[in-house]
């Protein structure tokens, strides 16, 4: 696993993985570890470009401890041995940590990564997969696609939402002028967002269509971070934050220099802030969409393996894996898939794998999807 040998192979890779973030770099380690080192990571911008890009306050909300020595993988490592908590000594670490601590891991695991080159197209050409870049095009026997969601907003879904901008596109919650904000979206981003601003003395009205604020489920993908909740029993929050349940957004003009957002019950608010929007993401999927059958809800159908059901060779890597009512949104979730997708493409390859049996001992190869067809404890 390093640049000499992924070089010398480089006129056709058994594996390009799209994607230098959390998955990326997780699936790229498991690779080495499977044996496969004819591989690159192909990144737009550098790795951690995500994390590094969200807003200065934001922190992770899935605490991070250094229990690996007792046989617990820190919630949000990528790797066996290695942990957020150890190398940046902090329990909830902002993008930018956590970018960094990517980067070392880079480093540490000589993972070949080819930096600046962008993903414009994939497509399979007889038995390879040809890799379009700006400029240069690339081969491969396997796709692993790990571009996530952060740089793929979802910016539709009412009138005007154009006029709002995306919780994604925020530096700084500090530096946004006004005091009286409207957010649309209430689960972790929105929430986030409500925190920071409240801090600041500014008066924030959180609209949800649900109400994420009581849900009673176990799963934090479905249910608020225990972060979150505490962040909103802190006083300031209560005194700046009005809450709207059940509240979907119709919506949003331009009125007068300000805005008005109406909701789909017909009221109407004012305010002389640009909303934030906090919708969530259309994902980086939608590139490779093409490749792969649709399941209802429109997320990709995956294979057990988590490859295309229709291309074989071509595999989904991240929070945007579904099986049947299983969400993989956090990163101690979708590692647990690393190592099944690096089983199947080192046996397409001929290769044994045998050093991925370590995954299983530390809950990081989840192989039997069966006990996961409903929202459970567990998952
Ligand atoms: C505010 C916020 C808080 C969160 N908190 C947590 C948390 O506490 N715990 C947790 O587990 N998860 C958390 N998440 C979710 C977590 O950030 C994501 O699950 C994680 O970033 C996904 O990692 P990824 O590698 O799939 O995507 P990313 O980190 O987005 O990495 C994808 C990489 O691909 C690159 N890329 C994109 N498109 C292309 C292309 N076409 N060609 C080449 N490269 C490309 C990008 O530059 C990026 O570096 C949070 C998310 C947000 C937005």
């Amino acid at each position: 696993m390093n640049k000499t040998k992924a070089k010398k192979h480089s006129e056709i890779y058994d594996v390009i993985v799209v994607g230098g973030g959390a998955a990326g770099m997780g699936i790229a380690i498991t690779l080495g570890h499977a044996g496969i080192d004819n591989f690159t990571v192909l990144e737009r911008d550098k790795v951690g470009a995500s994390f590094a890009a969200w807003p200065a306050e934001t922190r992770f909300i899935t605490p991070s401890f250094p229990s690996n020595s007792i046989g617990m993988l820190d919630l949000n490592a990528i790797a066996i041995g290695v942990s957020p908590a150890y190398s940046l000594e902090v329990e909830h670490p902002t993008g930018e940590e956590y970018a960094s601590h990517l980067r070392a891991v880079a480093k540490h695991f000589k993972i070949p990564v080819k930096q600046q080159s962008d993903v414009r197209l994939v497509s399979k050409v007889g038995d390879e997969f040809h890799i379009q870049l700006e400029r240069q095009m690339l081969r491969a026997k396997h796709v692993v696609w790990a571009a996530g969601e952060f740089q793929y907003p979802r910016l539709n879904g009412f009138l005007g939402s154009e006029h709002c901008r995306h919780t994604a596109t925020v530096p700084s919650y500090e530096d946004i002028s006004g005091d009286n904000f409207i957010i649309i979206g209430g689960y972790e981003s929105g929430v986030d967002a409500a925190y920071h601003l409240a801090y600041q003395d500014k008066k924030v009205r959180l609209f949800d269509s649900g109400c994420p604020w009581t849900d009673e489920s176990s799963d934090p993908s479905i249910a608020l971070s225990t972060y979150s909740q505490e962040r909103m029993r802190e006083d300031w929050f209560k005194e700046h934050v009005e809450l709207f349940p059940e509240s979907p957004v119709a919506s949003v003009s331009v009125v007068d220099g300000g805005y008005e957002v109406v909701t789909t019950g017909g009221n109407t608010f004012h305010t002389p802030c640009q909303p934030l929007l906090a919708g969530g993401f259309e994902g980086s999927q939608k590139t490779v969409a093409h490749l792969f059958e649709k399941r209802d809800d429109g997320f990709l159908l995956l294979s057990e393996q988590d490859e295309s059901t229709i291309v074989s060779g071509i595999y989904l890597c991240g929070p945007a894996v579904r099986h049947d009512n299983q969400v993989f949104c956090f990163i101690y979730k979708y590692r647990q898939r690393f190592a099944v997708v690096a089983k199947s493409i080192a046996t397409s390859l001929g290769l044994a794998a045998e050093d991925l049996e370590q995954y299983r001992q530390w809950g990081m190869y989840l192989d039997d999807l069966s006990c996961c067809g409903e929202e459970c404890a567990t998952c």
